[in-house]
């Protein structure tokens, strides 16, 4: 969510409903549609399937695994060749996609973006300009966004319920703020993004944990710990203990939060609003293939094959010159069987839940954190203070961030999600003081197993796009990136130049 840092609490009550991850609201029944999305869908089909051979063969000049932002990205790259891009889920966007309900649009993952300073990367803000999404302001010295009507006003930007107090910001007050001010104070303006344009003088900080780092500077409180851990959770899925020192100082520290106004900019779709107007360059819409999942790759003697399994079952071979894998990394190793070991990450999982409601709830800020004990529930974003939305319907998205160790509940969770959404109805309601239930209409919850890969103490790398082989090039944010919409961005546009470049270098040696 948002992230602004340098500010100015103290205690911590804790009145939350969560009981370990289930909110507690025993046997109550539900008077609203519920429906769960999970990108666990594929797995049964996968198996049943197994065995079976594909039964039909097709050619193209280039494959995309993965219709997230960094596949579409890569698309954006390859928009004058011949290329499929080929999406396990039922629609694009990945962890940035967006979802309706009647004429309600909301964010299933990914919802906002920031400007971006001069010295962040080139190649993404060219593509923004040219979608013209962006443009350059000369007064703020900052790319910012050409739809006003979605940008959030300051004044009711946020608000934090941390026990018993209301807080105008996560950070409001907290014990040692100051310095944890001033330790940060001399990275302002040179954490970058992509991340692998950040100097190698600051490098050595991807080898320690935030917390450590912090340690090294001042007495660190319990206090500011746990509000940071919060604030890391919300972006990078882990703890102060858990996240690289560069990653966390990275997230206060990118752009000049402490002397300007960044522009937050969150459209209805959210970061959906950024792949639509990517695929909009397009003018072959039809390469893209949604409900198809590459199940296995593999380089042949003059290019790359690839079997992909359609949601109605049937499976073909797709030929090609080359292939940009964006899919997330954890499954590679059954996709292409050589790399069992390049890509170690671990990944938070998180649950996203769309709570539309009949308008006449008022919560008064766009932002609500809520700071549990557990800190696993992650407040939530009130869509009635994002712009006019020409609906019946507010939206009411609220956010879970897993430990890794508890994603098998999730499967619970997506088997009986009943008791869960009430629960978190019940959490608001309880944490606010704001009567919700009455008002809701339908639940959308998102099941996101793999949501984002850690940027845990030596993840990060600073390298190129890294690759199989001349044919095969990977894209994602969990390539040493992180999960962020630039770096998503970046990696796509890098990976796409990438695999041009290295065809067209071996066409040039056939020759
Ligand atoms: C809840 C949440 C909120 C976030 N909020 C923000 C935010 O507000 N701002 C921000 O900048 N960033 C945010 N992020 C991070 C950002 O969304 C991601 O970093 C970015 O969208 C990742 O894009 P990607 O293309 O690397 O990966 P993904 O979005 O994970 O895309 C990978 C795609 O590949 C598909 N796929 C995988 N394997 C296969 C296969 N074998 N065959 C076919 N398809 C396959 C998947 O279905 C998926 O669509 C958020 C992330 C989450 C989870």
């Amino acid at each position: 969510m948002n992230r602004r840092g340098f500010i100015q609490i103290s205690s911590v009550a804790a009145l939350p409903i969560l009981l370990g991850i289930f909110p507690r609201n025993k046997g109550k029944q539900v008077p609203y549609k519920i429906n769960v999305r999970s990108n666990r869908s594929f797995g049964h089909l996968l198996r049943e399937k197994a065995n079976v051979k594909p039964t039909s063969t097709l050619s193209t000049d280039f494959i995309i695994v993965g219709g997230g932002v960094a596949g579409i990205a890569a698309a954006t790259v390859l928009r004058d060749q011949d290329f499929l891009l080929f999406e396990g889920d039922d629609r694009l966007g990945g962890s940035s996609a967006s979802a309706s309900w009647k004429t309600t649009e909301f964010a299933t993952g990914a919802h906002y973006e920031l400007a971006y300073p001069e010295t962040f990367g080139q190649e993404v803000i060219a593509l923004l300009r040219e979608l013209d999404i962006i443009s350059f302001n000369s007064e703020t010295a900052l790319y910012e966004f050409n739809d006003k009507a979605y940008i959030i006003s300051g004044d009711e930007m946020e608000q934090c319920f941390n026990g018993e107090l209301l807080l105008s910001e996560v950070m409001e007050a907290a014990e040692g703020i100051q310095d944890f001010n001033k330790a940060l104070k001399p990275f302002i303006g040179q954490m970058h993004l992509p991340t692998r344009l950040i100097g190698e003088e600051y490098q050595y900080l991807n080898a320690l944990s935030f917390k450590d780092f912090l340690e090294g500077q001042f007495d660190l409180s319990a206090d500011l710990s746990q509000r940071i851990s919060y604030q890391m959770l919300d972006d990078w899925g882990a703890q102060i203990d858990e996240v690289s020192a560069l990653a966390g100082i990275h997230y206060y520290t990118c752009r000049p939060y402490n002397t300007k106004d960044v522009e937050l900019f969150s459209a209805p779709n959210g970061n959906a609003y950024f792949t639509e107007k990517m695929i909009g360059l397009l003018s072959n819409p039809e390469a893209f293939v949604t409900n198809t999942f590459v199940r296995s790759v593999r380089e042949t003697a003059d290019g790359v094959e690839a079997e992909v399994l359609n949601k109605n079952g049937s499976i073909q071979l797709v030929k090609a010159k080359g292939l940009i894998y964006a899919g997330q990394k954890h499954a590679l190793k059954y996709i292409l069987a050589q790399e069992e070991s390049r890509f170690q990450n671990s990944y938070a999982p998180w649950l996203v839940l769309n709570i539309v409601c009949r308008k006449g709830v008022d919560f008064e800020k766009w932002q609500n954190d809520i700071i549990t004990p557990e800190l696993q529930f992650l407040g939530f974003i009130n869509s009635s203070k994002q712009h006019a939305r020409p609906s019946e319907f507010d939206v009411f998205t609220a956010y879970y961030c897993f430990k890794e160790e508890d994603r098998g509940k999730l499967v619970e969770i997506e088997k009986n999600p009943d008791e869960f959404v009430a629960g978190t109805i019940a959490l608001i309601e309880e944490e606010t003081g704001t009567a919700l239930s009455d008002f809701v209409a339908y639940v959308n919850v998102n099941v996101l197993g793999h949501a984002m890969p850690i940027a845990k103490p030596g993840y990060l790398s600073f390298n190129d796009v890294p690759s199989f082989s001349d044919r095969i090039v990977y894209a994602g944010v969990d390539t040493g990136r992180l999960p962020l919409f630039f770096e998503a961005c970046d990696s796509g546009l890098q990976a796409g130049e990438k695999i041009l470049n290295n065809i067209t270098k071996n066409k040039a040696n056939e020759l």
